[in-house]
């Protein structure tokens, strides 16, 4: 049994879907011999793309991405959701759609437009345990509104609510991306060019001052660059309470995809870096520099992103990586010597949970819901898009030698799969209220 802090064998006793016992090895209803396994927390996925908005519906919606999730060992997933005009509209969208999840879900809320009357839903909103906002620094007109983005972070810092941040400068992004245009640079091979390392850096100093001057709680999401790591570390030197995010792409691939004719499957924002960036990354993630791992699970089919003439800016950005999210970092990080067993399940597990405010989430320990994963850490699969849950026809990682699977998931003491079979149903999935997040910096 692993926890983020050691591991150690034992049995692990589950009640009406909770963990009831640790430890002792009373005879139960229903036993799961894990001999030879690791009995790991369901991991929490704080960053995915699922619910839909007036104009898309994402092709992994909430019943296609948790299907996806159960699969891989992750059991409570939290989707962006959109402001449609109120905050609480998008939040309702939100709630329809995950009618159909199969994993225990929460929602950080976009705002598009920082006016008034959204900054006045914030109490409101963290009092009915939606107690997270996201901002994109790379909109358009995010530095003419400074203004009214420092009275939201300040409403959001009053009301207990997490502050994830988009962090790439609009600004330096856009000029990049006009002079490509303007030499006739458009195909996806001078995409990394167009999000130079050092948009996200500038945004990451920019933020921190916002942070500095809100008191705000923000959570950096997708960091992909030893610039932007730079700029996080100073900003946790510095007391602020920051938190910051990676994602697989930016653990095992590097911009060289670019280059091959399929490049535009790969396109996520930012893009892919150098080898030094994936080092760099690896390194932050064993520090504690880095506090997660999160997905940004949005994938579009083969043809979306192929489709033909496509300029470098117009690729649909994101992939599938649910199900793959926990294998690939325990074959990858785990196996190979690069995290320990237990700075896998922190960065999947307890540290999503403890800075979202999803109690009861993240960690095997007496109490918390009985989100479990009983994973295989001899099991070596290939991974074929075939073979996985998610609508998309194609996967990131088509052809990689993983070893490590999960071979059943448990959702609040339900067996949610097991022996490669899907058994939870849709609907299965319930709302976790987020509490305010506890803001301690885990870091210097
Ligand atoms: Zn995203």
């Amino acid at each position: 049994m692993v926890t983020a802090g050691g591991t150690s064998r034992a049995d692990v006793g589950v009640q009406d879907g909770r963990i009831v016992a640790i430890g002792d090895a009373r005879r139960a209803e229903r036993e799961f011999d894990a001999t030879g396994m690791l009995v790991l927390p369901g991991c929490v996925d704080l960053h995915t793309h699922l619910a839909s908005t007036p104009t898309n519906t994402p092709l992994d919606d909430f019943e296609h991405g948790t299907r996806a999730a159960i699969a891989g060992g992750v059991t409570t997933v939290c989707s962006m959701v959109y402001q449609e005009g109120t905050l609480r509209a998008g939040i309702e969208r939100g709630l329809r759609d995950a009618q159909r999840s199969l994993a225990d879900f929460a929602f950080h809320t976009v705002v598009t437009d920082p006016n008034d009357a959204a900054i006045a839903e914030l109490p409101s909103l963290a009092r009915d345990g939606y107690s997270g906002i996201k901002v994109f620094m790379v909109a358009p007109r995010f530095d003419e509104r400074i203004t009214d983005y420092v009275r939201l972070l300040r409403a959001a810092a009053a009301a207990g609510m997490l502050v994830a941040v988009h962090a790439e400068d609009h600004a330096i992004v856009a000029r990049a991306t006009a002079d490509l245009h303007a030499e006739g640079h458009d195909a996806v091979r001078y995409f990394p060019e167009s999000r130079p390392a050092e948009a996200e850096e500038a945004a990451i100093r920019a933020a921190a001052q916002l942070a500095a001057k809100t008191s705000a709680a923000v959570y950096f999401v997708h960091l992909s660059s030893r610039a932007a790591l730079g700029a996080l570390a100073q900003a946790k030197a510095r007391g602020l309470r920051v938190y910051g995010e990676t994602r697989p792409l930016y653990l095992y691939l590097t911009r060289e995809r670019f280059e091959e004719p399929d490049a535009a499957l790969w396109v996520g924002q930012p893009p892919l870096r150098e080898r030094e960036d994936v080092d760099a990354i690896w390194d932050a993630l064993r520090s504690g520099l880095l506090d997660t791992v999160g997905t940004d699970h949005y994938p579009h089919r083969r043809a979306a992103k192929l489709a033909p003439g496509l300029a470098f800016d117009r690729v649909p950005p994101g992939v599938a990586n649910l199900e793959t999210l926990l294998p690939m970092l325990y074959s990858e990080g785990v196996r190979s010597g690069r995290l320990t067993v237990e700075r896998m399940v922190d960065v999947l597990a307890t540290s999503p949970a403890r800075i979202a405010g999803l109690r009861g989430k993240g960690e095997i320990a007496v109490g918390n819901d009985a989100d479990i994963v009983i994973f295989d850490p001899e099991r070596t699969r290939t991974i074929r898009a075939s073979e996985m849950h998610s609508a998309c026809d194609y996967d990131p990682f088509e052809g990689w030698e993983v070893t490590g699977w999960p071979a059943v998931t448990l959702l609040r003491g339900e067996v949610a799969y097991a022996k490669g079979e899907i058994l939870a149903r849709p609907g299965a999935g319930r709302l976790v209220a987020r509490a305010p997040s506890d803001g301690a910096p885990s870091y210097g």
